[in-house]
Protein backbone atom coordinates (compact mmCIF):
# COMPACT_ATOMS: atom_id res chain seq x y z
CA UNK A 1 0.00 0.00 0.00
CA UNK A 2 1.45 3.36 -0.97
CA UNK A 3 0.67 6.31 0.62
CA UNK A 4 -1.90 7.85 -1.46
CA UNK A 5 -3.53 4.45 -1.04
CA UNK A 6 -2.97 4.71 2.31
CA UNK A 7 -4.88 8.30 2.69
CA UNK A 8 -7.57 6.68 0.41
CA UNK A 9 -8.82 3.97 3.13
CA UNK A 10 -8.02 5.41 5.67
CA UNK A 11 -10.63 7.59 4.95
CA UNK A 12 -12.23 5.45 3.96
CA UNK A 13 -12.06 3.60 7.63
CA UNK A 14 -13.38 6.53 8.91
CA UNK A 15 -16.12 6.90 7.26
CA UNK A 16 -17.07 3.56 7.46
CA UNK A 17 -16.95 4.14 11.62
CA UNK A 18 -18.86 6.80 11.52
CA UNK A 19 -21.61 4.96 9.24
CA UNK A 20 -21.17 1.90 11.29
CA UNK A 21 -22.00 4.07 14.77
CA UNK A 22 -24.99 5.63 12.77
CA UNK A 23 -26.67 2.41 12.25
CA UNK A 24 -25.33 0.36 15.41
CA UNK A 25 -29.54 0.58 16.66
CA UNK A 26 -30.18 -1.41 13.30
CA UNK A 27 -28.06 -4.66 13.84
CA UNK A 28 -28.68 -7.29 16.55
CA UNK A 29 -26.43 -6.72 19.30
CA UNK A 30 -25.49 -10.27 19.05
CA UNK A 31 -24.99 -11.79 15.80
CA UNK A 32 -26.91 -14.12 14.61
CA UNK A 33 -24.47 -16.79 13.69
CA UNK A 34 -23.41 -20.87 14.58
CA UNK A 35 -19.91 -21.29 15.34
CA UNK A 36 -18.03 -22.32 12.55
CA UNK A 37 -20.00 -19.97 10.02
CA UNK A 38 -17.48 -17.28 9.76
CA UNK A 39 -14.43 -19.31 9.51
CA UNK A 40 -16.45 -21.35 6.62
CA UNK A 41 -16.39 -18.32 4.70
CA UNK A 42 -12.41 -17.39 5.21
CA UNK A 43 -10.32 -18.87 2.55
CA UNK A 44 -8.32 -21.53 3.96
CA UNK A 45 -4.86 -20.57 2.77
CA UNK A 46 -3.08 -17.55 2.41
CA UNK A 47 -3.06 -15.80 -0.97
CA UNK A 48 0.50 -16.25 -2.70
CA UNK A 49 -1.01 -13.04 -5.01
CA UNK A 50 -2.17 -9.48 -3.55
CA UNK A 51 -4.88 -9.07 -4.13
CA UNK A 52 -6.92 -5.15 -4.37
CA UNK A 53 -7.58 -3.81 -1.16
CA UNK A 54 -11.43 -3.16 -2.89
CA UNK A 55 -11.85 -6.61 -2.36
CA UNK A 56 -10.59 -7.11 1.36
CA UNK A 57 -12.15 -4.53 2.31
CA UNK A 58 -15.73 -5.71 0.51
CA UNK A 59 -14.74 -9.60 2.58
CA UNK A 60 -14.60 -7.70 5.70
CA UNK A 61 -18.11 -5.92 5.57
CA UNK A 62 -19.57 -9.47 3.67
CA UNK A 63 -18.17 -12.51 5.78
CA UNK A 64 -16.88 -10.46 9.22
CA UNK A 65 -19.02 -7.61 10.26
CA UNK A 66 -21.99 -10.40 9.88
CA UNK A 67 -20.33 -12.42 12.99
CA UNK A 68 -19.36 -9.48 14.95
CA UNK A 69 -21.09 -8.71 18.80
CA UNK A 70 -21.70 -4.56 18.59
CA UNK A 71 -20.50 -3.73 22.05
CA UNK A 72 -20.80 -0.54 21.29
CA UNK A 73 -24.84 -0.97 20.82
CA UNK A 74 -27.05 1.18 22.81
CA UNK A 75 -28.65 -1.82 23.87
CA UNK A 76 -25.50 -3.54 24.98
CA UNK A 77 -26.63 -4.56 29.19
CA UNK A 78 -24.42 -8.36 29.15
CA UNK A 79 -21.13 -8.20 30.90
CA UNK A 80 -19.57 -5.19 31.81
CA UNK A 81 -19.20 -2.43 29.18
CA UNK A 82 -16.02 -1.83 27.26
CA UNK A 83 -16.69 1.55 25.52
CA UNK A 84 -15.03 3.46 22.53
CA UNK A 85 -15.99 7.05 22.85
CA UNK A 86 -15.09 8.07 19.33
CA UNK A 87 -12.58 10.62 20.55
CA UNK A 88 -10.70 7.37 21.92
CA UNK A 89 -10.52 5.97 18.44
CA UNK A 90 -9.46 8.94 16.45
CA UNK A 91 -6.37 8.53 18.76
CA UNK A 92 -5.91 5.18 18.53
CA UNK A 93 -5.51 5.51 15.00
CA UNK A 94 -2.91 8.21 14.95
CA UNK A 95 -1.14 5.83 17.53
CA UNK A 96 -2.01 3.28 15.06
CA UNK A 97 -0.25 5.35 12.90
CA UNK A 98 2.71 6.22 14.35
CA UNK A 99 3.06 2.31 15.42
CA UNK A 100 4.79 3.72 18.50
CA UNK A 101 6.37 1.11 20.90
CA UNK A 102 6.79 2.60 24.80
CA UNK A 103 8.77 0.10 26.20
CA UNK A 104 11.45 2.63 27.41
CA UNK A 105 11.28 6.34 27.95
CA UNK A 106 14.08 6.93 24.79
CA UNK A 107 11.97 4.87 22.85
CA UNK A 108 8.48 6.86 22.39
CA UNK A 109 10.15 9.39 25.45
CA UNK A 110 6.30 11.84 24.81
CA UNK A 111 4.26 8.61 25.48
CA UNK A 112 5.98 7.87 28.57
CA UNK A 113 5.54 11.09 30.12
CA UNK A 114 1.75 11.59 28.88
CA UNK A 115 1.34 8.18 30.66
CA UNK A 116 2.96 9.51 33.89
CA UNK A 117 0.65 13.09 33.60
CA UNK A 118 -2.42 10.87 32.48
CA UNK A 119 -1.77 8.40 35.35
CA UNK A 120 -2.24 11.59 37.75
CA UNK A 121 -4.88 13.24 35.52
CA UNK A 122 -6.79 10.06 37.16
CA UNK A 123 -5.59 9.46 40.24
CA UNK A 124 -7.09 13.38 41.22
CA UNK A 125 -10.00 12.50 39.07
CA UNK A 126 -10.85 9.48 41.37
CA UNK A 127 -10.00 11.22 44.60
CA UNK A 128 -7.00 9.57 45.37
CA UNK A 129 -4.33 11.11 47.68
CA UNK A 130 -1.31 12.48 46.09
CA UNK A 131 1.55 9.61 46.57
CA UNK A 132 -0.09 7.36 44.28
CA UNK A 133 1.80 7.02 41.26
CA UNK A 134 1.41 4.38 38.35
CA UNK A 135 1.11 2.71 35.12
CA UNK A 136 -1.28 1.94 32.35
CA UNK A 137 -1.51 -1.70 31.58
CA UNK A 138 -3.25 -3.89 29.06
CA UNK A 139 -6.11 -5.19 31.21
CA UNK A 140 -6.81 -5.82 34.87
CA UNK A 141 -5.98 -9.02 34.44
CA UNK A 142 -2.10 -8.29 33.67
CA UNK A 143 -2.21 -5.77 36.79
CA UNK A 144 -3.64 -8.17 38.97
CA UNK A 145 -0.81 -10.39 38.14
CA UNK A 146 1.98 -7.79 38.42
CA UNK A 147 -0.01 -6.95 42.27
CA UNK A 148 0.23 -10.98 42.69
CA UNK A 149 3.88 -11.04 41.80
CA UNK A 150 4.97 -8.13 43.58
CA UNK A 151 3.08 -10.18 47.16
CA UNK A 152 5.21 -13.42 46.11
CA UNK A 153 8.36 -11.74 46.49
CA UNK A 154 7.72 -8.88 48.81
CA UNK A 155 6.92 -11.93 51.26
CA UNK A 156 9.68 -14.07 50.20
CA UNK A 157 12.21 -10.86 50.94
CA UNK A 158 12.92 -10.70 46.87
CA UNK A 159 13.88 -14.36 46.69
CA UNK A 160 11.38 -16.02 44.57
CA UNK A 161 12.01 -14.93 41.59
CA UNK A 162 15.81 -15.99 41.52
CA UNK A 163 15.48 -19.27 43.89
CA UNK A 164 11.86 -20.45 42.26
CA UNK A 165 8.96 -21.55 44.90
CA UNK A 166 10.38 -25.08 45.53
CA UNK A 167 11.51 -25.03 49.43
CA UNK A 168 9.84 -21.68 50.31
CA UNK A 169 7.30 -21.46 52.66
CA UNK A 170 3.93 -21.74 51.52
CA UNK A 171 2.49 -18.62 50.55
CA UNK A 172 -0.98 -17.29 51.41
CA UNK A 173 -3.34 -14.86 49.38
CA UNK A 174 -6.83 -13.83 50.98
CA UNK A 175 -10.09 -12.99 48.51
CA UNK A 176 -13.66 -13.32 48.81
CA UNK A 177 -15.42 -15.58 46.67
CA UNK A 178 -16.76 -12.97 45.02
CA UNK A 179 -13.68 -12.28 43.02
CA UNK A 180 -13.16 -12.52 39.46
CA UNK A 181 -11.44 -15.13 37.83
CA UNK A 182 -8.29 -12.91 36.69
CA UNK A 183 -7.79 -12.95 40.46
CA UNK A 184 -7.24 -16.94 40.03
CA UNK A 185 -5.23 -16.80 36.98
CA UNK A 186 -2.81 -14.45 38.75
CA UNK A 187 -2.35 -16.70 41.67
CA UNK A 188 -1.98 -19.88 39.60
CA UNK A 189 0.35 -17.94 36.68
CA UNK A 190 2.75 -16.82 39.95
CA UNK A 191 3.23 -19.61 41.10
CA UNK A 192 1.33 -19.38 44.46
CA UNK A 193 -1.24 -21.59 43.43
CA UNK A 194 -4.65 -21.80 43.73
CA UNK A 195 -4.68 -24.35 47.14
CA UNK A 196 -3.32 -21.27 48.28
CA UNK A 197 -5.76 -18.66 47.58
CA UNK A 198 -8.10 -18.32 50.54
CA UNK A 199 -11.73 -17.52 49.73
CA UNK A 200 -13.25 -15.83 52.71
CA UNK A 201 -17.13 -15.64 53.04
CA UNK A 202 -19.17 -12.79 52.75
CA UNK A 203 -21.99 -11.34 54.06
CA UNK A 204 -24.32 -8.36 53.62
CA UNK A 205 -26.34 -6.70 50.80
CA UNK A 206 -22.76 -5.76 49.04
CA UNK A 207 -21.31 -9.42 50.02
CA UNK A 208 -18.35 -8.19 51.30
CA UNK A 209 -15.86 -10.52 52.71
CA UNK A 210 -16.30 -10.99 56.20
CA UNK A 211 -13.56 -9.23 57.81
CA UNK A 212 -13.31 -10.89 61.11
CA UNK A 213 -13.28 -14.18 59.32
CA UNK A 214 -10.11 -12.61 57.40
CA UNK A 215 -8.65 -11.87 60.33
CA UNK A 216 -9.08 -15.40 61.76
CA UNK A 217 -7.59 -17.07 58.63
CA UNK A 218 -4.58 -15.12 58.38
CA UNK A 219 -3.92 -15.83 61.97
CA UNK A 220 -4.31 -19.85 61.62
CA UNK A 221 -2.09 -19.58 58.49
CA UNK A 222 0.71 -17.80 60.78
CA UNK A 223 0.25 -20.26 63.52
CA UNK A 224 0.76 -23.48 61.01
CA UNK A 225 3.73 -21.69 59.86
CA UNK A 226 2.48 -20.68 56.22
CA UNK A 227 3.25 -16.92 54.36
CA UNK A 228 0.54 -14.97 54.59
CA UNK A 229 1.86 -12.61 51.52
CA UNK A 230 -1.39 -10.26 50.31
CA UNK A 231 -5.37 -9.85 50.15
CA UNK A 232 -6.66 -8.67 46.68
CA UNK A 233 -10.03 -6.94 47.43
CA UNK A 234 -13.20 -6.49 45.64
CA UNK A 235 -15.03 -3.17 44.63
CA UNK A 236 -17.55 -3.69 41.77
CA UNK A 237 -17.48 -8.13 41.26
CA UNK A 238 -18.30 -9.36 38.31
CA UNK A 239 -21.29 -11.61 39.33
CA UNK A 240 -23.19 -9.13 41.46
CA UNK A 241 -21.01 -6.16 42.08
CA UNK A 242 -19.56 -7.55 45.73
CA UNK A 243 -17.62 -5.47 47.22
CA UNK A 244 -15.16 -5.76 50.15
CA UNK A 245 -15.03 -3.23 53.76
CA UNK A 246 -11.77 -1.72 52.39
CA UNK A 247 -11.11 0.13 55.15
CA UNK A 248 -11.77 -3.25 57.41
CA UNK A 249 -9.80 -5.52 55.21
CA UNK A 250 -6.80 -2.62 55.06
CA UNK A 251 -6.14 -2.58 58.80
CA UNK A 252 -5.98 -6.88 58.75
CA UNK A 253 -3.34 -5.91 56.25
CA UNK A 254 -1.65 -3.59 57.74
CA UNK A 255 -2.01 -5.41 61.60
CA UNK A 256 -0.27 -8.26 59.63
CA UNK A 257 2.45 -6.77 57.69
CA UNK A 258 0.02 -7.83 53.94
CA UNK A 259 0.12 -6.30 50.50
CA UNK A 260 -3.17 -4.84 49.46
CA UNK A 261 -4.52 -5.28 46.09
CA UNK A 262 -7.92 -4.03 45.17
CA UNK A 263 -9.67 -5.00 41.80
CA UNK A 264 -12.27 -2.46 40.65
CA UNK A 265 -11.78 -2.97 37.29
CA UNK A 266 -15.82 -1.58 36.73
CA UNK A 267 -16.46 0.18 39.31
CA UNK A 268 -13.54 2.58 39.28
CA UNK A 269 -14.99 4.81 36.51
CA UNK A 270 -17.81 5.44 39.15
CA UNK A 271 -15.42 7.34 41.72
CA UNK A 272 -15.01 9.90 38.98
CA UNK A 273 -17.99 11.10 41.44
CA UNK A 274 -17.65 11.74 44.59
CA UNK A 275 -21.25 10.32 46.11
CA UNK A 276 -20.00 6.73 45.46
CA UNK A 277 -16.56 7.07 46.59
CA UNK A 278 -18.18 5.75 50.12
CA UNK A 279 -17.79 2.59 47.73
CA UNK A 280 -14.41 2.34 48.46
CA UNK A 281 -13.53 4.25 51.46
CA UNK A 282 -10.30 2.99 52.86
CA UNK A 283 -8.54 2.72 49.36
CA UNK A 284 -6.05 5.09 50.06
CA UNK A 285 -4.30 2.35 52.00
CA UNK A 286 -4.48 0.20 49.37
CA UNK A 287 -0.84 -0.77 48.21
CA UNK A 288 -1.96 -1.56 44.64
CA UNK A 289 -5.40 -0.34 42.77
CA UNK A 290 -7.18 -0.88 39.21
CA UNK A 291 -9.64 -0.14 37.26
CA UNK A 292 -10.08 0.11 33.62
CA UNK A 293 -10.97 3.16 31.76
CA UNK A 294 -11.82 0.96 28.94
CA UNK A 295 -14.73 0.07 30.48
CA UNK A 296 -16.99 2.42 31.62
CA UNK A 297 -14.93 5.61 31.03
CA UNK A 298 -15.12 5.60 27.56
CA UNK A 299 -11.09 4.48 26.46
CA UNK A 300 -10.91 2.72 23.66
CA UNK A 301 -10.02 -0.90 24.81
CA UNK A 302 -7.02 -1.81 26.21
CA UNK A 303 -6.54 0.74 28.74
CA UNK A 304 -6.11 -0.40 32.43
CA UNK A 305 -5.43 1.84 34.78
CA UNK A 306 -2.87 0.37 37.68
CA UNK A 307 -2.15 2.95 40.69
CA UNK A 308 0.58 1.78 42.93
CA UNK A 309 1.40 3.39 45.90
CA UNK A 310 5.26 2.19 46.40
CA UNK A 311 6.12 1.67 42.88
CA UNK A 312 9.94 0.59 44.42
CA UNK A 313 8.18 -3.11 44.89
CA UNK A 314 6.83 -3.31 41.49
CA UNK A 315 10.01 -2.33 39.71
CA UNK A 316 11.91 -4.25 42.33
CA UNK A 317 9.53 -7.46 41.04
CA UNK A 318 9.26 -6.71 37.57
CA UNK A 319 12.50 -4.96 36.29
CA UNK A 320 15.41 -6.31 34.45
CA UNK A 321 17.52 -4.73 32.61
CA UNK A 322 20.17 -6.30 29.77
CA UNK A 323 22.43 -4.27 28.45
CA UNK A 324 19.93 -3.18 25.10
CA UNK A 325 17.67 -1.78 26.97
CA UNK A 326 19.95 0.30 29.05
CA UNK A 327 19.60 4.42 28.98
CA UNK A 328 23.21 5.65 29.34
CA UNK A 329 23.47 9.13 30.85
CA UNK A 330 19.82 9.77 31.93
CA UNK A 331 18.77 9.27 35.38
CA UNK A 332 15.26 9.38 37.15
CA UNK A 333 13.66 8.34 33.91
CA UNK A 334 10.63 5.87 34.30
CA UNK A 335 10.92 3.03 31.83
CA UNK A 336 7.68 1.58 32.18
CA UNK A 337 8.15 -1.73 30.97
CA UNK A 338 9.59 -1.80 34.21
CA UNK A 339 6.70 -1.56 35.64
CA UNK A 340 4.29 -5.02 33.92
CA UNK A 341 4.80 -8.43 32.70
CA UNK A 342 5.25 -7.72 29.26
CA UNK A 343 8.13 -5.42 27.12
CA UNK A 344 6.82 -4.40 24.40
CA UNK A 345 4.02 -1.40 25.06
CA UNK A 346 1.48 0.13 23.25
CA UNK A 347 0.78 4.00 23.57
CA UNK A 348 -2.11 3.70 25.32
CA UNK A 349 -2.05 7.42 27.50
CA UNK A 350 -3.08 9.64 24.22
CA UNK A 351 -6.60 8.16 24.22
CA UNK A 352 -6.93 8.98 27.45
CA UNK A 353 -5.72 12.93 27.18
CA UNK A 354 -8.10 12.97 23.79
CA UNK A 355 -11.12 11.55 26.16
CA UNK A 356 -10.56 13.85 29.39
CA UNK A 357 -10.16 16.64 27.37
CA UNK A 358 -12.65 16.19 24.83
CA UNK A 359 -15.49 14.93 27.28
CA UNK A 360 -14.31 16.45 30.43
CA UNK A 361 -14.93 14.80 33.61
CA UNK A 362 -18.11 16.57 34.94
CA UNK A 363 -19.83 15.76 31.26
CA UNK A 364 -18.54 11.83 32.20
CA UNK A 365 -19.84 11.85 35.64
CA UNK A 366 -23.63 12.87 34.10
CA UNK A 367 -23.31 9.47 32.11
CA UNK A 368 -22.14 7.64 34.72
CA UNK A 369 -24.65 8.84 36.85
CA UNK A 370 -27.90 8.53 34.39
CA UNK A 371 -26.85 5.21 33.79
CA UNK A 372 -27.13 4.48 38.07
CA UNK A 373 -30.16 6.03 37.84
CA UNK A 374 -32.10 3.99 34.80
CA UNK A 375 -30.62 0.87 35.90
CA UNK A 376 -32.32 1.41 39.44
CA UNK A 377 -35.68 2.76 37.47
CA UNK A 378 -35.61 -0.59 35.87
CA UNK A 379 -35.12 -2.81 39.39
CA UNK A 380 -37.59 -0.58 40.69
CA UNK A 381 -40.18 -1.73 37.63
CA UNK A 382 -38.88 -5.00 37.32
CA UNK A 383 -39.85 -5.60 41.47
CA UNK A 384 -43.03 -4.04 40.55
CA UNK A 385 -44.20 -6.89 38.70
CA UNK A 386 -45.74 -10.05 40.22
CA UNK A 387 -43.68 -12.45 38.14
CA UNK A 388 -40.30 -11.12 38.11
CA UNK A 389 -37.73 -10.55 41.26
CA UNK A 390 -34.80 -8.62 42.17
CA UNK A 391 -31.91 -11.01 43.36
CA UNK A 392 -29.32 -8.90 43.87
CA UNK A 393 -30.52 -4.82 44.39
CA UNK A 394 -28.18 -2.70 42.19
CA UNK A 395 -24.37 -2.19 42.98
CA UNK A 396 -24.08 1.16 40.88
CA UNK A 397 -25.55 0.31 37.55
CA UNK A 398 -25.71 -3.41 38.44
CA UNK A 399 -28.82 -5.79 39.14
CA UNK A 400 -29.28 -9.23 38.43
CA UNK A 401 -33.40 -10.53 38.52
CA UNK A 402 -35.25 -13.83 37.87
CA UNK A 403 -38.52 -14.29 36.15
CA UNK A 404 -40.52 -16.28 37.78
CA UNK A 405 -42.52 -19.29 35.83
CA UNK A 406 -45.15 -20.95 36.72
CA UNK A 407 -45.59 -24.12 39.81
CA UNK A 408 -43.48 -26.63 38.85
CA UNK A 409 -41.06 -25.67 36.22
CA UNK A 410 -37.30 -25.08 36.87
CA UNK A 411 -36.44 -22.07 37.62
CA UNK A 412 -33.20 -22.47 36.64
CA UNK A 413 -33.71 -23.86 33.08
CA UNK A 414 -36.27 -21.24 32.16
CA UNK A 415 -34.10 -18.07 33.13
CA UNK A 416 -31.64 -19.75 31.12
CA UNK A 417 -33.53 -20.21 28.63
CA UNK A 418 -34.83 -16.86 28.94
CA UNK A 419 -31.47 -15.36 28.41
CA UNK A 420 -30.96 -16.97 24.99
CA UNK A 421 -34.50 -16.29 23.97
CA UNK A 422 -34.02 -12.62 24.81
CA UNK A 423 -30.25 -12.61 23.28
CA UNK A 424 -31.86 -14.59 19.98
CA UNK A 425 -34.40 -11.70 19.19
CA UNK A 426 -31.46 -9.05 19.03
CA UNK A 427 -33.09 -6.19 20.35
CA UNK A 428 -31.04 -6.11 23.94
CA UNK A 429 -28.22 -8.32 24.70
CA UNK A 430 -27.63 -9.69 28.23
CA UNK A 431 -25.93 -12.10 30.58
CA UNK A 432 -25.94 -14.73 33.33
CA UNK A 433 -25.09 -15.25 36.74
CA UNK A 434 -25.33 -17.46 38.90
CA UNK A 435 -26.29 -16.53 42.84
CA UNK A 436 -25.97 -19.11 45.77
CA UNK A 437 -25.78 -21.63 43.10
CA UNK A 438 -29.29 -20.26 41.24
CA UNK A 439 -29.57 -18.95 37.65
CA UNK A 440 -30.21 -15.15 37.89
CA UNK A 441 -29.93 -12.75 35.04
CA UNK A 442 -27.52 -9.69 35.45
CA UNK A 443 -27.99 -5.96 34.16
CA UNK A 444 -25.82 -3.43 33.69
CA UNK A 445 -25.91 -0.14 31.72
CA UNK A 446 -22.54 1.17 30.69
CA UNK A 447 -22.88 2.32 27.04
CA UNK A 448 -21.75 5.54 25.71
CA UNK A 449 -25.09 6.21 23.19
CA UNK A 450 -27.29 4.31 25.69
CA UNK A 451 -30.55 6.62 26.75
CA UNK A 452 -33.33 5.98 29.45
CA UNK A 453 -35.46 5.00 26.40
CA UNK A 454 -33.16 2.23 25.43
CA UNK A 455 -33.13 1.11 29.22
CA UNK A 456 -37.08 1.68 28.86
CA UNK A 457 -37.34 -1.19 25.86
CA UNK A 458 -35.25 -3.60 27.34
CA UNK A 459 -38.05 -3.37 29.96
CA UNK A 460 -40.17 -3.96 27.26
CA UNK A 461 -38.07 -6.85 25.51
CA UNK A 462 -37.17 -8.72 29.33
CA UNK A 463 -41.20 -8.84 30.26
CA UNK A 464 -42.43 -9.69 26.39
CA UNK A 465 -40.04 -12.43 25.72
CA UNK A 466 -40.65 -13.91 29.32
CA UNK A 467 -44.42 -14.37 29.28
CA UNK A 468 -43.94 -15.45 25.87
CA UNK A 469 -41.77 -18.51 26.47
CA UNK A 470 -44.12 -21.76 26.64
N1 LIG B 1 -12.02 -7.68 37.46
C1 LIG B 1 -13.32 -7.48 37.26
C2 LIG B 1 -14.20 -7.11 38.42
C3 LIG B 1 -13.87 -7.63 35.98
O1 LIG B 1 -15.18 -7.46 35.78
C4 LIG B 1 -13.02 -7.98 34.91
C5 LIG B 1 -13.56 -8.14 33.56
O2 LIG B 1 -14.70 -7.92 33.27
C6 LIG B 1 -11.67 -8.16 35.18
C7 LIG B 1 -11.19 -8.01 36.46
C8 LIG B 1 -10.70 -8.54 34.10
O3 LIG B 1 -10.50 -7.44 33.27
P1 LIG B 1 -9.52 -7.51 32.02
O4 LIG B 1 -10.34 -8.04 30.88
O5 LIG B 1 -9.11 -6.08 31.80
O6 LIG B 1 -8.40 -8.38 32.35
Amino acid sequence: MNNDDFRQWSRRAADWGVDYRNTLRERPVRPLVEPGDILAGIEASPPEAAEPMDTIFADFEKKILPGMTHWQHPRFFAYFPANAAPVSVVAEYLVSAMAAQCMLWQTSPAATELETRTVDWMRQALGLPQGFSGVIQDSASSATLAAALTMRERALDWQGNRQGLSGQARLRIYCSDQVHTSIDRAIWVSGIGEDNLVRIPVAGRFRAMDTAALEAAVVADWEAGMLPAGIIASVGGTSTGGTDDIAGVAAVAKRHGLYLHVDAAWAGSAMICPEYRHFWAGVEQADSIVFNPHKWLGAQFDCSMHFIRQPEDLVRTLAIKPEFLKTHGRDGIINYSEWSVPLGRRFRALKLWFLLRAHGLESLRGMIRNHVAWSEGLATRLASEADFEIVTEPMLSLFSFRHLAEAGVDLDEHNLRLVNAINDDGRIYLTQTRVEGRVAIRFQVGQFETTAADVDAAFDVVTEIARGLV
